[in-house]
């Protein structure tokens, strides 16, 4: 029997609802099945109820594995009030690990188009600790303060995870970014790096500045493989990356915890295009994608990356942050039809083996050999 996946849907403010509801189409595509458990929170929730994070939404996500997230905030509602939700999904679920795959995708090229340059960089930036969302910092009169923690245990366990990810993905190097030579924060989380990656032989690990870092990823991101970093050098570094693989529309984010993960575009509200159908879609099906992976499926996950990477590469459908005209929908839909065209695909070829397989046990063994040869292929 297939399993039903619960889903607790955040969809929020700004163009988060639009690109949701993206996301989720092409979910639906794959075939799987999913129960969705949907919550509205942020700061028009606020203006409708006087609330951000109603107390239904906290049971919901206390009751979830997973969530799937837009973005919060509102001009007319303050920061602190809508962050109460990102508290509750990183501080008190403990998504400590905000894994981003930046990937460049060659939009309307095919890839032998373009022989070497390929950005695909992975920044695993420590949610919990550094420049905390719990350790809000102060204006007293003209005096700005703010508070930056790390610790043995934080820091250890967002580098393993950075380890863990680089093996299971088959990467080949992890880089620590970091302010070692001065900011005692720091020093302990190169310290911590040391230690863990002592241990680490097929991986290659090195540390560096985090503006010679900044330096060196404008000048040529495709050095660059996993990175593992605090906080807020993870968000800089993330910015510089955008700028080369098509803007903030294209990343997106995992952010995992021991029982726990949400799935959210690296991009925010966006309000000055939230309605006008032209924001761009594919951070949060990327991040949809993600969610896929992390909830086993594997081939489903597969499908969605690759109908991107197609789509893209044929270059018709792309909204206008993209060079093109097409709606958030019209992108949507096109990647939809392709994740379907898939596995339509899949079973098609899964029948014809079927029916090869009338013959004799013999011709039963190969043909059953040869899709799962196609599965391997194909993920
Ligand atoms: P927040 O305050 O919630 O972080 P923001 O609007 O300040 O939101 P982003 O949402 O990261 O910051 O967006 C910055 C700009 O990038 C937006 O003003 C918008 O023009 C553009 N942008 C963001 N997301 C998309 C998208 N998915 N498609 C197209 N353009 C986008």
């Amino acid at each position: 029997m297939t399993k039903t996946h619960k889903i607790t849907v955040m969809p929020g403010d700004g163009i988060g609802p639009e690109v949701t509801a993206e996301a989720i189409k092409v979910i639906e595509a794959t075939g799987l099945s999913f129960e969705y458990l949907e919550c509205s929170v942020g700061g028009e929730e606020y203006l409708r109820s006087g609330t951000a994070l109603p107390d239904e939404a906290i049971e919901t996500v206390n009751d979830s594995e997973v969530v799937l997230f837009g973005a919060v905030g509102h001009e007319s509602v303050p920061d602190y009030i809508t962050r109460e939700v990102l508290i509750l999904l990183r501080m008190e679920k403990d998504t400590y690990a905000n894994v981003r795959p930046l990937k460049k995708y060659h939009i309307g090229k095919t890839e032998n188009e373009y022989a070497s340059k390929d950005i695909d960089i992975v920044i695993v930036r420590d949610n919990a600790e550094g420049f905390s969302l719990t350790h809000e910092g102060r204006l007293e009169n003209s005096i700005g303060t703010d508070q930056r923690i790390i610790t043995n245990f934080g820091a250890k366990r967002i580098i393993r995870h950075a380890f863990k990810y680089a093996e299971e993905n088959h990467r080949k190097k992890v880089t620590c970014v970091d302010q070692h030579n001065w900011l005692y924060s720091d020093k302990l989380f190169r310290k911590n790096f040391l230690e863990v990656s002592r241990n680490i032989s097929s991986i290659e690990s090195k540390g560096l500045p985090v503006d010679v870092v900044a330096m060196m990823i404008s000048r040529s991101p495709e050095d660059f493989d996993v990175i593992v970093t605090p906080n807020l050098y993870g968000d800089i570094l993330t910015g510089i990356v955008l700028s080369k693989i098509g803007g903030v529309g294209m990343a997106p984010t995992a952010c995992i915890g021991n029982n726990f993960a949400y799935f959210e575009p690296v991009h925010g509200t966006a309000w000055d295009i939230a309605g006008k159908r032209t924001a761009n879609p594919i951070a949060s099906i990327l991040s949809a994608g993600l969610m896929l992976r992390w909830l086993g499926e594997e081939k489903e996950a597969w499908y969605v990356k690759t109908a991107v990477k197609e789509l893209l590469a044929e270059g018709k459908v792309l909204t206008p942050d993209l060079g093109g005209c097409s709606s958030t929908s019209d992108l949507g839909n096109a990647v939809a039809r392709r994740v379907l065209e898939m596995e339509t695909e899949r079973r098609e070829l899964e029948d014809q083996l079927i029916d090869l397989n009338e013959g004799t046990i013999y011709a039963q063994r190969e043909s059953i050999h040869t899709y799962k040869r196609f599965d391997v292929i194909r993920s």
